[in-house]
């Protein structure tokens, strides 16, 4: 049965931390296949500097050499806001209905994930993998996310496996303290983000004068 593993983001820019997280996602959860999608305009995010096309032409630059990773350009192409609900219902209707699909997050982003459009029917689509992002805020969930993530928390990889949506699993990941932010805010201050991004990408967002 196939399985893809799905890592939403601004991409702004792509960094090692997004990417040693598919690595370790798609090993631990034996996944065929991880779609980068970069989304046009952040519903809940002030609008990116750099444009999508930007960060989508340096999230395949970064994965250019994995057979694994995939781009996944579908929000660009769409209007109005991107909302995680929109992809998943249009990438449902490509694949066979038995594919799982496993939603990647960032604890970070979860503490935020009531927020989303929709957010409740996420899990009929598809399942949820979260991974502790370093130094994220250790304030509690809400109550309404805590229920959600006791509701429908996978206690075994198993059952994960076994079904095409409607778990949430955490799994361990090699803590990685990178973020887009500190980022930018480094070559803002004329820094290096040698090691902390790809060189392609380095030497793209120079030769666009990004950030
Ligand atoms: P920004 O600082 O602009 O918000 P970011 O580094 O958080 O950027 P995003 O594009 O917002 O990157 O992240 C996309 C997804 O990847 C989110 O679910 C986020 O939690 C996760 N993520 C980003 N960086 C890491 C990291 N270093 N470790 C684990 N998860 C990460
Ligand atoms: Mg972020």
């Amino acid at each position: 049965m196939k399985a893809i593993g799905l890592l939403g983001g601004t991409f702004n820019p792509v960094h090692y931390g997004h990417l040693r997280m598919a690595q370790e996602l798609a090993e631990m959860l034996e996944l065929s296949e991880v779609r980068f999608i970069p989304a046009a305009i952040p519903p809940l995010k002030t609008s990116p500097a750099a444009s999508a096309e930007h960060r989508a032409n340096m999230v395949r630059l970064a994965i250019e050499d994995n057979p694994l990773f995939q781009l996944d350009t579908r929000e660009l192409t769409r209007k109005g806001p991107s909302y995680t609900i929109d992809t998943l219902i249009s990438l449902r209707e490509e694949l066979e209905p038995e594919t799982r699909l496993v939603l990647f997050m960032g604890t970070d982003a979860f503490r935020q994930l009531d927020k989303w459009h929709r957010w409740q029917e996420l899990l009929n689509y598809c399942h949820i993998a979260l991974v502790q992002r370093p130094h994220a805020i250790r304030e509690a969930l809400s109550k309404t996310l805590e229920a959600y993530l006791a509701a429908h928390y996978a206690e075994q990889n198993h059952e994960l496996q076994d079904a095409s949506s409607g778990y949430i699993t955490m799994q361990p990941m090699t803590a990685l303290d990178i973020s887009s932010t500190a980022i930018r805010q480094r070559l803002q201050q004329g820094l290096s983000v040698r090691y902390l991004v790809p060189k392609n990408v380095i030497d793209y967002l120079q030769q666009h004068a990004l950030y």
